[in-house]
């Protein structure tokens, strides 16, 4: 390939954030684009009346030795650490202990301070969403919802989930097809006027993994977070199935039912209800795991890639393995 000097990069999640930060190292000038009011996508947190909220991802592993060494440059300098560190799981209607298996990992205070802290040195534009891209001769022009354009560019990397890449590529002359499906989740935040009451035999939990559930697949403490103190507040997931079904559900409708189910698995009576409210992502994480691939797709003649989480699998590790795998090898020729 020709060298690369100005490259686009279309979403700042923690694939587009990983893939930026690695070209800009290496002397590239990039731009990051992004229709979210902050970098983070799916890893972003809410801060509403009612506190801090984790709506997403809730925690990451680390097992890529690189990844690993990235993350512990992150919690040296304070916007990572360990958590949950007590997990708790609601297995044939029983509460257990439950120690993890692999350390998990928290951004501090909440998820959104890794990737805060990882598009610090870059040029992200926030509410910029990029609606078509076209090729002339061999540069590549963006143009947003605004109609503003965006040209010059010698590369463009799409790190968005695949079928929302799918529809941008879409009237694009390009063999990448990503092809993915990603399966929704409804996410319900709720703050409680009083402490949980803690189901006997456990001290305390953090984070819960609730496999009897009909509903639910995950209960958060966000307090429990390092860098978070006060208020009783939970992040509740719902599962694939029960959230594809009530996809078009409204969202009020969706945190009384998902809070009721909570209730209907939890082995003591939850205290007063002070707010809640449901998030839906439409596109939370890929149904298959692709076989054959780098983590990441190129196509050298039209100098287009497209990285993400869906290129490996619906992890952060993943996300960022793909980002900088595609950074590498943009880098590398
Ligand atoms: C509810 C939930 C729970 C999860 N739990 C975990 C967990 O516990 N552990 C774990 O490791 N992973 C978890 N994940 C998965 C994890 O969040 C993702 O794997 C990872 O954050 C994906 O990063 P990404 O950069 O590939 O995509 P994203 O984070 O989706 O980033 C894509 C970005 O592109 C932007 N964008 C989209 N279209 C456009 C456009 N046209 N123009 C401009 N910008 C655009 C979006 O605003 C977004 O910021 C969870 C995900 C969800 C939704």
């Amino acid at each position: 390939m020709d060298f690369l000097h100005n490259i686009a990069v279309i979403g700042a999640g923690m694939a587009g954030l990983s893939a930026a930060r690695a070209l800009q190292q290496a002397g590239r000038n990039v731009q990051i684009f992004d229709k979210g009011r902050r970098p983070g996508g799916r890893m972003s947190s809410r801060h509403n009346d009612h506190g801090l909220f984790d709506l997403g991802a809730q925690y990451f592993t680390v097992r890529d030795p690189e990844f690993a060494q990235f993350i512990t440059a992150f919690e040296q300098q304070g916007s990572v650490a360990r958590w949950p560190g007590i997990m708790a799981r609601q297995i044939d209607g029983q509460w257990q202990a439950q120690p993890p298996e692999h350390p998990r990992y928290s951004g501090m205070p909440s998820m959104a301070a890794l990737t805060d802290a990882l598009s610090e040195p870059m040029k992200v534009h926030q509410q910029v969403r990029i609606t078509s891209m076209t090729r002339t001769g061999s540069t590549w022009t963006l143009e947003d919802q605004k109609e503003q354009q965006w040209s010059g560019f010698d590369h463009v990397i799409v790190a968005i989930p695949a079928p929302q890449a799918a529809l941008l590529l879409k009237g694009i002359s390009t063999s990448l097809r990503p092809q993915t499906n990603m399966s929704p989740c409804w996410s319900t935040w709720v703050r409680f006027r009083g402490a949980l009451d803690m189901p006997s035999g456990i001290e305390n939990w953090h984070g819960a993994l609730l496999e009897s559930s009909p509903v639910l697949r995950w209960a958060g403490r966000n307090q429990t977070r390092p860098g978070q103190h006060e208020g009783e507040r939970l992040t509740l997931l719902a599962n694939d199935d029960w959230s594809d079904k009530h996809l078009e559900d409204a969202a009020d409708q969706v945190a009384d039912r998902m809070i009721k189910a909570f209730q209907d698995c939890y082995p003591a009576p939850l205290p007063a209800i002070d707010a809640c409210g449901a998030h839906r992502w439409r596109y939370a994480q890929p149904c298959q795991t692709p076989e054959n691939t780098p983590g990441y797709l190129i196509e050298k003649p039209t100098q287009l890639s497209l990285c993400g989480d869906w290129c490996i699998d619906g992890r952060v590790e993943a996300a960022w393995l793909s980002g900088s795998r595609l950074a590498q090898a943009l880098c590398g020729q």
